[in-house]
């Protein structure tokens, strides 16, 4: 199959007719690029897995173009629901429902439950709104980085998909928070850029799983995500890190420091890659850094955060990243 890219203006109506007949769309989110299919047609969503080699078990999130929508998708909605959704949609949440009839098991690997998002992105929602809800996974290769970036589709599924919508870089670069309501006590799933924080102003009682999050209901969280070609480790300090670089060039290793612009001098003339000052830079810019540090490099040193928030959604991302290894 070749593989098409092409700008918004003329990939949208086209990417629309291609997912009402069935085929796979590649699109463009504030989050990551989504492989997307029709949510309804049961053949399409597996093409999902095996263009992707995803795991089975792993569930899809159905894409939305307005609230209303969400009504096509799950059952029971409870009145939190609605609460988050005024204040969080469209932006980087997915929220867990009771699955709707309509929703073939394949988009919920079996379960009895459905992810829904609204993704923020106007490309993202005119492609729905002119076609069909989109269950869609990140679009890379499974286990792979997860892509912020049209290019970074195509190097993983270039011949696997007819066309890729190319909408620029991803604003956030991480994945959507996972927030579970079907759940007695409201429990986020997998962090994001919706902040335990900014839901528990919402919410109230938000249960938090702690830094190495293990979820029985978010199927997916235990398989190895996000994980670069080459060894990768995460500094728990700017000593630590200096130690393991100059560790690796002892050995004949060509490193680089993944890290967040404040080490400043102390790094002399060491491979660097600068993700820029705030959360906010780090997690938009940190796939990319780890694409790119993967071809140029054969280890990866990531600098650790250690706050909340922001911070703590990127670092889930990196521990995964580095297996949990620590220096
Ligand atoms: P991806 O978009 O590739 O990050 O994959 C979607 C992720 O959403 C999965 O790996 C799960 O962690 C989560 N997810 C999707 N559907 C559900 C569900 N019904 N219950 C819990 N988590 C889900
Ligand atoms: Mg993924």
């Amino acid at each position: 199959m070749k593989t098409e890219i092409l700008e918004a203006k003329y990939g949208i109506e086209k990417g629309a007719r291609l997912i009402t007949s069935g085929e796979l769309v590649v699109f463009p989110t504030e989050t990551v690029y989504g492989l997307g299919a029709d949510a309804f047609n049961e053949e399409a969503v597996k093409n999902i897995f095996v263009a992707k080699g995803r795991p089975q078990d792993n569930p899809l999130i159905v894409h939305i173009s307005s609230v209303e929508q969400v009504k096509e998708i799950a059952r029971d909605i409870p009145d939190s629901f609605y609460r988050v959704a005024e204040r969080f949609m469209p932006g980087p949440i997915s929220v867990v429902l009771k699955k709707g009839d309509k929703i073939p098991y394949a988009v919920t690997a079996g379960g009895d439950t459905v992810a829904v998002r609204m993704p923020s992105n106007e490309i993202a929602r005119k492609l729905i709104a002119l076609s069909k809800p989109l269950a869609a996974p990140s679009a890379n290769k499974s286990k792979h980085i997860s892509p912020t970036t049209a290019k970074h589709v195509y190097d993983d599924l270039n011949g696997e998909v007819a066309l890729i919508i190319d909408g620029g870089a991803c604003n956030v670069g991480i994945e959507s928070t996972v927030l579970d309501l079907t759940t007695d006590i409201p429990t986020v799933l997998r962090p994001g850029a919706v902040t335990v924080e900014m839901l528990s102003e919402v919410l109230g009682e938000v249960e938090e799983k702690g830094k190495v999050i293990k979820i029985a209901k978010s199927p997916g969280m235990k398989y190895t995500h996000y994980a670069p070609k080459v060894h990768t480790v995460v500094a728990v300090s700017v000593a630590s890190a200096i130690a393991e670089y100059d560790k690796c060039v002892k050995n004949g290793g060509k490193p680089v420091l993944v890290y967040r612009g404040i080490y400043g001098d102390d790094l002399g003339d060491r491979n660097v890659i600068d993700l820029g000052r705030t959360p906010e830079d780090y997690a938009r810019s940190i796939y990319s850094a780890l694409r790119d540090a993967e071809e140029k490099y054969d280890e990866i040193i990531i600098e650790e955060l250690h706050g909340k928030g922001m911070e703590f959604s990127v670092m889930n991302r990196v521990y995964k990243s580095a297996g949990n290894k620590l220096v």
